[in-house]
């Protein structure tokens, strides 16, 4: 049992002690909490230091900074003298002091002697054994006026707390409002972040990587490939006769038909496979731990797939060019080796799988 804090609540006939219904004010204030990530966040040193100044201020054995859950008070820090044991940081929210405050949120709750409290009758045989008498509390009120939680200082002593130290009560509450805001401040900012990293790496029009993650990418298999010896091949894939399509029926037409092309290309492909948007209508997809035949087999299903598929206005085909990495040659003699054999593939009548001829580009330097 929480020696702190194991106030049951008095009777329903006492309204601020009433049981926590999930209307409207709720919903929103647990939103407005929500919003904050506090609950169940680690220990911070910023929050015990307030814990320990209120504890100081208001000359009380114990201290707490708690947020009300759906049906849970939580507390984030606690200070305590040495006499109150360590209890566990989460109390039901029916044998908390929560729906006090929430349900009067006054700029501070003083309660001079539990005891002698009409609110806490039903609760002596509770009161009794933690020895508590008395509780004075300062509400943390978002700027929406949903109340997330208390600053709040108990004794075993019936006792009142000074109008300076309500005053530095309200004040250190304050505090942890900011320093609350200044954590939402972070959390929007990282989410911001993720999403434009996320963005900077992604095709806007077919929502597969782009060239940028293409690049990044090839250079990690690359590193990969050297590390661990395993094989490492590439292809180079070209949409046949694209051009024409969009003459033909537009460039908006055109644009669907890239998108179709990029989902056809993605169904056919396997997991570790990484295809990405290599720029106009072109693609590239990098094969990791995949030697030459099997990179060609892998072409030639994706060929083969696209060819049979149904697409808007016409059918499409691709013309593609395979590479395996070289060591010796690198990962741009790679490249351009699968240039080469889609050069080849176009020249030859499109609609192809030509492997890149390395020799001539290593003659050609
Ligand atoms: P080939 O078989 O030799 O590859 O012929 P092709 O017509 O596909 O090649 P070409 O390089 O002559 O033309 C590529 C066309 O792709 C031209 C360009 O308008 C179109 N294209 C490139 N990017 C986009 C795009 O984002 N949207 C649309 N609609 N068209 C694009
Ligand atoms: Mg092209
Ligand atoms: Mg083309």
């Amino acid at each position: 049992m929480n020696e702190i804090l194991a106030l049951r609540r008095p009777g329903a006939a006492n309204a601020p002690f009433s049981a926590p219904v999930l209307d409207d004010d709720e919903s929103i204030r647990l939103q407005a909490l929500d919003a904050y990530e506090i609950l169940d966040s680690e220990r911070e040193k910023s929050y015990d230091d307030i814990a320990r100044l209120a504890a100081f201020i208001c000359g009380t054995p114990v201290a707490l900074i708690s947020f009300f859950d759906r049906d849970r008070q939580w507390v984030k820090a606690r200070f305590s003298s040495s006499t109150f044991a360590q209890t566990t940081p989460n109390l039901p929210r029916s044998q908390a002091f929560c729906d006090l405050t929430i349900a009067q949120p006054e700029p501070v709750i003083i309660v001079a002697d539990i005891l002698q409290d009409p609110r806490f009758a039903g609760a002596a045989n509770i009161i009794a054994p933690a020895k508590l008498r008395f509780y004075a509390a300062v509400p943390l009120v978002a700027p929406t006026g949903a109340v997330l939680g208390s600053l709040s200082v108990l004794d075993r002593r019936s006792r009142t707390i000074s109008p300076e130290q309500t005053s530095a009560l309200q004040t250190l509450a304050r505090q942890i409002m900011e320093l609350l805001d200044m954590r939402r401040t972070v959390i929007g900012l990282s989410a911001a972040n993720a999403r434009l990293g996320q963005q900077s790496i992604t095709d806007a029009l077919t929502g597969i990587p782009n060239r940028r993650a293409y690049d990044q990418k090839l250079n990690e298999e690359v590193s990969r490939a050297r590390r661990t010896g395993s094989p490492l091949s590439l292809l180079m894939v070209d949409i046949d006769m694209f051009k024409q399509y969009n003459d033909t029926f537009g460039h908006m037409a055109g644009d669907t038909a890239l998108q179709s092309v990029a989902r056809v290309l993605l169904t056919s492909l396997r997991p570790y496979d990484f295809l990405a948007r290599y720029g106009g209508e072109e693609f590239a997809i990098i094969l990791p731990a995949t030697d030459l035949s099997d990179a060609i087999l892998v072409a030639e299903r994706v060929r083969a797939l696209v060819s049979n598929s149904e697409f808007p206005h016409r059918k499409f085909t691709i013309s593609i060019g395979v590479a395996r990495l070289d060591l010796e040659a690198g990962l741009k003699a790679m490249v351009q080796t699968a240039d080469n054999g889609l050069y080849r593939a176009k020249a030859s009548g499109r609609n192809k799988v030509v492997v890149g001829n390395l020799e001539k580009i290593l003659a050609a330097e």
